[in-house]
């Protein structure tokens, strides 16, 4: 089936239109400053971008500008909006109330309402495109993919959190976890690598998303039993610009000298802290690498801290499952920084992990990092978190 998949934020949309039998990408693109200006960038592969100011004030005329573009005969992938069979949104949170995707319906959007306050900066704006989209395709068939779905196997001894039971009970927090599915994608590839795809029961993978965002997985039998982001992804290790699991004395303590609201002490949790807190340089990983070759000390820092705090998510995850037969390193860092990789892998070998530094060297897609005498596998593969979307969305649509 063609599907049309959606990822709304508050002033943008990423859009791809994509094939979910065979993965080819059609086109795909960004509608970005909506509610300000508004801007579309629109691209085919093989053809030249096509970027355009194009007035957005809401999602509703940036849904209709992407289906515009879609069905002009010079940019276009289709002859007419009919040639979409469904629409797939990713949704930030899904509570407890979703283990799966679902149907967009008015339960399903009331549902995805409930969980505002979980996702408080991501769930509004999924709803914004959602009804843009139900507004100007009313006729088509709208899933829900939620990147909190694919945790909710973990057991309540991973979950839960060591507050009054009551907080859990009546409001719901709990760990959730995010990046749910890409490491869906990661497992289902990971098992087929393994030769496992049918046969899960026994299986231990520990899932690397090392992206911008970034959390690890543990996954046993093909499920998660733990994951490092919490009721919201700022909890896990640091990340480009979140702190990750800090001691929340700080938080009491830094308001007080700067006479901060929780807002503004969320901002700096969320948006400057993580390596480029820490560094002072940048939030992107190749700028760290430039400056610590540079002689930066505190970029060399923040990396060390990084790898660092991942390895010992690896260790941890090691010992909940009982050992590991595969790591796999996915997203703009698990994919492309091998040096990184090695940094967190390379003390591994106690543990049976063994890489190869020539492979870890090569660039490519699905490869095999690990020696041929390494106990546990290790993987880099790209992750593909649309082509799950446009897969869910083509199975509840059929
Ligand atoms: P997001 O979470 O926004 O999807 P990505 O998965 O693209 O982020 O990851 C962004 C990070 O990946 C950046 O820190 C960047 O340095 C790194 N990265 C992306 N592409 C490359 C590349 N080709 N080589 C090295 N690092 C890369």
């Amino acid at each position: 089936m063609k599907i049309l998949i959606i990822n709304a934020g508050s002033s943008s949309v990423k859009y791809q239109f994509m094939d979910s039998d065979s993965g080819e990408v059609f086109a795909k693109g960004l509608c970005e400053r909506i509610g300000i200006d508004g801007k579309l960038t629109h691209r085919v592969p093989g053809k030249p971008n096509y970027e355009a100011d194009i007035p957005m004030p809401t999602h509703n005329e940036a849904i209709i500008a992407v289906l515009d573009i879609m069905v002009s005969p010079e940019y276009g992938v289709i002859k007419s909006v009919d040639e979409i069979d469904a629409v797939g949104h990713r949704v930030l949170h899904g509570g407890a109330e979703f283990t799966e995707s679902c149907i967009i319906d008015d339960a399903c959007i009331a549902a995805i309402e409930r969980c505002i306050p979980f996702g408080p900066l991501h769930n509004p704006a999924n709803l914004m495109g959602i009804r843009a989209c139900r507004q100007v395709m009313p006729d088509k068939k709208q899933v829900a993919v939620f990147d909190t779905a694919f945790h909710m196997t973990m057991p309540p001894k991973a979950y839960i959190y060591a507050i009054p039971y009551e907080y859990y009970e009546k409001d719901g927090v709990r760990r959730y976890g995010f990046h749910g599915t890409s490491h869906r994608y990661i497992a289902g590839r990971t098992l087929k690598l393994l030769g496992r795809e049918n046969n899960p029961e026994g299986t231990k993978i520990i899932s690397c998303h090392l992206g911008n965002g970034s959390s690890l997985a543990a996954i046993k039998d093909g499920k998660v039993v733990d994951t490092s982001m919490g009721l919201g992804p700022l909890a896990g290790f640091p990340m480009g610009t979140r702190s990750g699991d800090i001691d929340p004395t700080i938080i009491e303590y830094l308001m007080g000298i700067y006479n901060m609201n929780i807002g503004e002490m969320l901002n700096i949790l969320n948006k400057k802290s993580g390596v480029l807190g820490i560094s002072g340089v940048s939030s992107d990983f190749r700028d760290l690498d430039a400056a610590a070759k540079d002689g930066n000390e505190r970029a060399a820092l923040a990396l060390e801290k990084f790898c660092y705090e991942v390895t010992k998510y690896v260790g941890a995850y090691a010992a909940a499952m009982g050992g590991v037969d595969a790591i796999v390193m996915t997203a703009g860092i698990g994919e492309n920084n091998g040096e990184l990789r090695g940094r967190i892998l390379g003390g591994l070998e106690y543990m049976g992990v063994k890489i190869d530094p020539e492979l870890n060297a090569k660039r490519g897609d699905e490869r095999l990092i690990s020696a041929a005498d390494s106990k546990v596998k290790v993987f880099v593969i790209p992750t593909n978190e649309e082509l799950m979307i446009a897969m869910d969305t083509a199975e509840l649509c059929k």
